[in-house]
């Protein structure tokens, strides 16, 4: 290590720590299907092994690298194991993640165009890629990418209230279901509404928002005076991949003159695949749009997506001028995103989906995607086949639901909820899988989400079988 005072180090070092960490990333690429994708750390345990005091002494690369490899990466859970069932997984590529390496080295700043007209041309572009794709008009529409899905709707209801509110939205009152994410509710806290001014409408069996009771909401809200002013639908709940009726909302949001915004994270990403593109149809209605590439397009973390009918609307609630920009405004063409929404300084997050959509081609994509969506079905229909097993939620978009219920034992909603509960929770000890419970319909289920295309039947299939031996252990102490 040369220049240490300038935080710098020698060619030969950089090379041979580069080296090693391409060597570990590619290593866990290669075996990250043998491991187990639990982690299960305490804080005691973690605080033992990694508080200490700041180091105001160097250490040699190597002995930290050896810790971080040893210590660090293996008490994280692998979010693309073929195991990893829970939550939304997140299957990155090898592709993006050299290009998010490439964008950190170059350390490009996304924010302006006179600081990257590259990187602002990028993001142009890959947004023009995803406007076509959910047809969205492609010369006034427009977004940003964001660092998730959360800052993705944060960032599209500042910008429905702006347009449709103003600076007075004292009486504006907002619409989603009781399925909707809980970023837009944190949103809408961050956004300072009131608890009053939220409407949580009911969903019907299939768990899509109850289009009359939303209907009586709004209609009610105006006889009170109030100014209702957005819904928001979910294209693919998180619980169960439900979509919303898009058509129908967008309707009353185009006769109640409301903005419609639609929160499709986890399911917009199906619009690749031909069922999905009919499960989805009429979210090509919508103002606003959030979508969510380090989900089920296959990008490392962290990378969301708002996508916009009219571009300007961005622009208009986002664009302050200081002095100290005034310098690199450009024309307007040149699109500044700090323009376009909160962050000023950004990281370059076109550069992975441009680099990875090239390499693998758009229709690698729609295979994985459309393989997910069957493969779903493939474990509904094994999963209906079984006496040991019942489906709560049909597969859809790629997520299933469905617990332990063998026939011809009897067993009472309380004891089913504490069976399924322990299964999850002795698959969880045994790291094998990464399969955790949800509760629909006040019933404790096991709940798959199947968009890795690395997950094969056999993964599931294992999985189950896992979870049938921890039932009839357990079902056995009950006799
Ligand atoms: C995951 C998810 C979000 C939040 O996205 P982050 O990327 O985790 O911030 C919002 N809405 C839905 C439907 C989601 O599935």
């Amino acid at each position: 290590m040369t220049d240490i005072h300038k935080l710098q180090l020698n060619k030969d070092d950089m090379k041979q720590l580069g080296y090693q960490v391409i060597d570990t990333i590619v290593a866990h690429f290669e075996t990250e299907h043998l491991k187990k994708p639990v982690a299960t750390a305490t804080r005691q345990e973690m605080d033992s092994l990694f508080s200490t005091n700041v180091p105001e002494n160097p250490t040699p690369f190597q002995d930290v690298l050896e810790f971080i490899i040893k210590e660090v990466l293996p008490n994280s859970n692998i979010v693309s194991h073929p195991k990893s069932f829970s939550f939304v997984p997140g299957p990155s590529n090898y592709v993006s993640v050299m290009a998010d390496t490439l964008a950190t080295g170059f350390n490009v700043f996304s924010g302006g165009w006179v600081a990257s007209p590259a990187a602002a041309e990028l993001e142009i572009v890959t947004i023009d890629w995803l406007l076509k794709l959910f047809k969205f008009p492609t010369k006034k529409g427009g977004g940003i990418f964001t660092s998730g899905g959360s800052m993705a709707n944060l960032t599209a209801l500042v910008t429905a209230r702006r347009q449709c509110c103003g600076d007075d939205f004292s009486k504006a009152i907002i619409y989603l279901s009781d399925q909707t994410h809980s970023s837009n509710i944190k949103a809408i806290r961050v956004l300072g509404f009131k608890k009053e001014q939220v409407r949580i409408i009911p969903t019907d069996l299939e768990y899509k928002i109850a289009i009359n009771k939303l209907k009586n909401a709004i209609a009610k809200d105006r006889l009170e005076g109030l100014q209702p002013f957005c819904i928001i639908a979910s294209a693919g709940t998180t619980n169960t991949g439900t979509v919303d009726p898009l058509n129908e909302i967008s309707k009353i949001c185009k006769s109640e003159k409301l903005w419609f915004h639609v929160d499709g994270a986890y399911g917009g990403a199906a619009i690749l695949a031909e069922k999905g593109k009919q499960l989805l149809k009429g979210i090509e209605k919508a103002d606003s749009l959030t979508i969510d590439p380090h989900k089920w397009l296959f990008q490392p973390y962290e990378m969301g997506c708002l996508l916009v009918k009219n571009h300007k609307w961005l622009s208009k609630t986002f664009s302050e001028k200081p002095e100290y920009l005034r310098d690199i405004e450009g024309n307007t063409s040149e699109i500044n995103f700090y323009d376009h929404g909160i962050q000023l300084t950004r990281r370059f997050r076109a550069l992975k989906f441009y680099m990875s959509l090239k390499t693998f081609g758009l229709n690698a994509f729609k295979q994985a995607v459309s393989y997910s969506i069957d493969l779903a079905e493939e474990v509904e229909n094994f999963l209906r086949q079984s006496s040991n097993w019942e489906v709560l939620s049909p597969a859809t978009l790629a997520v299933i639901n469905f617990r332990y219920h063998p026939i011809g034992v009897s067993l009472t909603e309380k004891s089913l909820d504490n069976l399924n509960q322990h299964i999850s929770k002795q698959v969880m000890r045994s790291r094998e899988a990464l399969l955790v419970t949800t509760v629909i319909q006040n019933q404790v289920v096991l709940r798959m989400c199947l968009i890795n295309p690395r997950t094969t039947m056999t993964d599931v299939k294992d999985t189950l079988l896992l979870c049938e031996s921890i039932a009839k252990e357990k079902c056995e102490s009950f006799v």
